[in-house]
């Protein structure tokens, strides 16, 4: 079948919007028409190389749409349903066996091999020349995606399904570092590094939590005033102001969780200073390939741990269905980190997104 795809021809290059060829769906795979895709710094960091995917190929990992067409095999979904593209897994390893879907062992495969699990790709050129497919189980900088049933997440009635696929990415990676990861005990402080998407979707979860006391950090008073009205209770501007010290002036000693949503080694450091005896602090912000950081000794001697988090941790699907009915409810506006390009204008919102003069921008394929 023929469809519409921003495709990325060369390592650094631009997408070019253009028809390319689509499989029909195989056992287990689900055809998508896709209602609306974010653009996260990921599908940049694939497209310069820091996350090895093949090129030429076709990114975008934050898809919704409706299901137009189902392979043999699959149950539980069916034409019509409109769903959320979740991360892929592939349901055999150890860690998904033992319910840690998004630590899957055969995730880089999953996410960054260019075709399906154990097939080819679902995509080529209208010449027939290769194109990888299936980044994060789906290529959704296009009209259409294919992905396989078991990472489809169903959308309950009442949502606009174009707004939906940051819950699968950002969103999801920022909330579940607080609800599946930090679990904030009653009463308790958080604090949260970088106020873009992740960081925000974090500050919403925590207004969800018993945590008390959220503060954010940026750079960007406009981050600042959204994070404010998106839960935090106080926030820092690290323009002018040492964050640690703020920090601990807010809470009267260091914070008892710390989210670093940045991926800059300087500010990983402050998130590791910013907690102290028997703190948490959680790594989830990408920094280049082969970045290390260091920390204190003494004082993470001090029951201090310092983990990353991939996605939100958990189970994905539960996650996105509890954020799809938080919003629903008013208590995840995540709407207003929106605004929506139309595929033509890809290259656009990358920018909006790099500048910072959007939050998330998402590409609407109807346009
Ligand atoms: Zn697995
Ligand atoms: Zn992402």
């Amino acid at each position: 079948m023929r469809i519409t795809a921003a495709v990325v021809e060369e390592l650094h290059g631009p997408f070019v919007v253009r028809e390319v060829e689509i499989d029909e769906p195989g056992p287990g795979d689900v055809l998508v028409e896709v209602a609306g895709t974010g653009f996260c710094h990921t599908d940049g960091i694939a497209r310069d190389g820091d996350l090895p995917f093949p090129l030429p190929g076709v990114l975008g990992h934050e898809g919704a749409g409706t299901v137009v067409a189902v392979g043999d095999g699959v149950t539980g979904v069916q034409e019509g349903q409109a769903v959320v593209l979740g991360w892929p897994s592939c349901g055999a390893c150890r860690n998904c066996v033992a319910g840690q879907p998004r630590y899957c062992l055969r995730m880089g495969e999953l996410v960054g091999g260019g075709h399906r699990l154990d097939g080819g790709s679902a995509l080529r050129t209208t010449d027939g020349a290769p194109l990888s497919s299936h980044f994060f189980g789906q290529s959704s900088f296009a009209t259409h995606a294919m992905t396989t049933a078991s990472s489809v997440v169903p959308v309950p009635a009442g949502l606009p399904v174009e707004l939906l696929g940051p819950l699968a990415c950002g969103l999801a990676t920022g909330a579940g570092a607080v609800l599946n990861t930090v679990r904030p005990e009653p009463g308790s402080s958080i604090v949260v590094y970088g106020a873009g998407t992740v960081g925000l979707a974090a500050v919403m979860a925590a207004r969800n939590s018993a945590a008390t006391t959220i503060i954010a950090v940026d750079r960007h008073a406009s981050r600042l005033r959204l994070a404010s009205e998106l839960g935090a209770t106080h926030t820092i501007d690290a323009t002018d102001t040492d964050p640690v010290q703020a920090v601990t002036d807010i809470c009267g000693g260091p914070a008892d969780a710390a989210l670093e949503c940045t991926g800059v080694l300087p500010v990983v450091r402050q998130a590791v200073d910013s907690v102290g005896m028997l703190g948490t602090a959680v790594l989830i912000g990408g920094a280049p390939a082969g970045a290390e950081f260091t920390v204190d000794h003494l004082t993470t001697l001090w029951g201090k741990t310092i983990r990353g988090t991939l996605g939100g941790s958990g189970h994905g699907q539960a996650l996105i269905t509890a954020l799809m009915d938080l919003h629903l409810q008013g208590r995840f506006p995540f709407d207003r980190l929106v605004e929506f390009f139309p595929l033509e204008r890809i290259e656009d919102a990358v920018e909006a997104s790099y500048s910072g003069a959007v939050v998330k921008p998402v590409i609407r394929m109807g346009g």
